[in-house]
């Protein structure tokens, strides 16, 4: 079980379904200590395929999957 991974990607209480279907997206790939609903695989496998073959402007929206949470410096004034 990926730990870090879950301590830094917690399931939302109120997540939305698209919010479960990314982040149970995510966590087959990094973690694989349950195997994600039924209910939500087609859903799963057709943002993974959408995120494997980007087409246009939806490249610009993945995210790296092993991003830091480190926030963005700016000067303290
Ligand atoms: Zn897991």
């Amino acid at each position: 079980m990926n730990r870090n991974w879950h301590e830094a990607h917690p399931m939302p209480s109120k997540a939305t379904r698209q919010q479960r279907v990314e982040w149970h997206l995510e966590h087959a790939q990094v973690c694989g200590c349950r195997p994600p609903p039924a209910s939500l695989l087609d859903e799963i496998r057709e943002l993974e395929k959408r995120r494997l073959n980007p087409v246009g402007e939806g490249a610009a929206s993945i995210r790296p999957l092993a991003r830091s949470p480190a926030p963005p410096r700016r000067p303290a004034r």
